[in-house]
């Protein structure tokens, strides 16, 4: 008999995941496991932020995937996926057409721009390395360019950061670090620098512990940032953003540079599947199947589950991710060996925003975290990430390791 076919999309936190714990607990002349991702690297999404700010390398936030796969086990194809036609059970890349007994699709998050005028022109989205790389060099380059100016336009040097959530305040954080930094390199009188973050929701962080917020708003106030809240940004501009101020009241800030952090959705291919869907995501049965597919499994942030306790979907997170992708290998073996499915149940710790490489906000274990101790277990998480994935080898080499900065 033919050996079924596993195919994963995306070699994220999710699709890695799903692989890791498949060739660990499958043997290689059961199956054939064939994942597809568009780059030969896998990036910490997580670490995106810093990336961009420039606090860390870009090569730093990513790794060879063959590091971490068994190559006896699990076909390799760096390619871009295309097409996943699940009638004709085909997916189609940039390497050719690929088939499948068993689909996993991970394929990701992109930046939501609701359709707001000018954003997907003229602001920046953290959404993968390349993008991260390109902020980072773009806000150099308005430094290096103001500093060699003649006429000097000082909005060349503000930064506006659209959406005060978790990706927002992270980013803001690194820039609080970095901003000084930049000055001393480029020549630039600190006071030149304006950091605005426009908001529109009523407070930072929206949802989140109101205590932490305050902290978290005190401390990035200190390191210079400024807080537009209630603001939504309307329109965005190759000279900056327009922001709603009350009922007919609209402001502009001029800014070199806008990065938009506003939220996200999945991956636009799950559009085109004929799966229903909301904004790219697909609300999964238990056992994280798409509805009325038995064949294909949706993971990470593609997927959606509501929290019935809350009657809300869970944030799409890298520690879902990773847990979606545990429960994902084991129900494909489940199947394949004619065993039922087990539902998902995610198995959340807790929530920590860094504010910088040495500070950070958070709740674990129902208790509250700020400083150095939050920043302390923000790099913990960060680090047993890589080691869930690559064990103590990945850990070592890519982890971070200044933990009481
Ligand atoms: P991804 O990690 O996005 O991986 C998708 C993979 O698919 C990528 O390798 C991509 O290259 C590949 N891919 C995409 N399209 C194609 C294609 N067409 N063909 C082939 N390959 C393709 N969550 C937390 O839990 N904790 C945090 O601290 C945290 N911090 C974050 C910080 C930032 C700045 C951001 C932006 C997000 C953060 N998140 C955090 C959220 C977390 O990063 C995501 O929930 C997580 O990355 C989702 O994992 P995933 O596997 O679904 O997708
Ligand atoms: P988000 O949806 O959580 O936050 C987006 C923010 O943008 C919201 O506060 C929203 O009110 C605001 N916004 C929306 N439209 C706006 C507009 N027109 N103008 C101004 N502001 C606007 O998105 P995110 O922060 O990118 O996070 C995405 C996911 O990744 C979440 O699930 C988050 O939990 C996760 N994440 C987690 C961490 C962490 O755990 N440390 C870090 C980053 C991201």
């Amino acid at each position: 008999m033919k050996r079924p076919t596993i195919l994963v999309l995306g070699a994220g936190y999710g699709g890695l995941s799903t692989v890791v714990k498949l060739q660990k607990t499958i043997g290689a002349d059961d199956v054939d496991i064939v994942l597809i991702n568009k780059n030969d690297y896998h990036y910490e999404s997580t670490w995106l932020h810093e990336a961009a700010a420039g606090t860390m390398s870009p090569e730093s936030v990513r790794y060879d995937i063959k590091s971490v796969i068994d190559n006896n086990k699990v076909k390799f194809v760096k390619a871009e996926v295309t097409e996943i036609n699940i009638q004709e059970k085909v997916v189609t890349s940039s390497a050719g057409a690929h088939t499948y007994d068993y689909l996993v699709i991970s394929l990701g998050f992109e930046g939501e721009t609701f359709g707001i005028t000018g954003l997907d022109k003229y602001a920046f989205s953290i959404a993968n390395v390349k993008a991260a790389r390109q902020i980072r060099e773009h806000i150099e380059y308005q430094f290096a360019t103001w500093s060699l100016e003649e006429e000097k336009d000082d909005s060349r040097l503000t930064i506006i950061v659209g959406g005060a959530g978790f990706t927002g305040i992270e980013f803001l954080g690194e820039l609080g670090n970095r901003v000084p930094e930049l000055c001393k390199e480029f020549d630039v009188p600190a006071e030149k620098v304006r950091v605005i973050c426009v908001e529109a929701a009523p407070m930072v962080l929206p949802g989140f512990d109101p205590e932490l917020v305050e902290y978290a708003v005190k401390q990035l106030k200190a390191k210079g940032i400024e807080f537009s809240i209630g603001t939504p940004v309307v329109e965005a501009t190759p000279e900056g953003v327009n922001i709603k101020k009350g009922e007919d009241e609209f402001e502009f800030i001029k800014a070199g540079t806008v990065v938009w952090a506003a939220g996200v959705r999945g991956n636009r291919l799950i559009e085109q599947t004929g799966i229903e869907n909301m904004r790219a995501r697909v609300k999964v049965d238990k056992d994280l199947r798409a509805p009325g597919h038995s064949d294909v499994f949706i993971v990470g942030d593609c997927a959606l589950m509501i929290n019935e306790a809350v009657n809300r979907p869970y944030p799409p997170t890298a520690q879902i991710a990773m847990q979606q992708g545990d429960v994902c290998a084991n129900n494909i073996i489940a199947l394949i060996k004619g065993n039922p499915t087990t539902e998902f149940v995610p198995d959340l710790k807790g929530s920590i925003a860094s504010l910088g490489d040495d500070d950070a906000i958070g709740t674990a274990f129902g208790k509250k975290f700020t400083g150095k101790k939050a920043s302390f277990m923000k790099k913990m998480v960060d680090n047993r990430a890589l080691y869930m994935i690559g064990g103590a080898g990945l850990a070592i080499k890519k982890g971070k390791f200044n933990l009481l900065k």
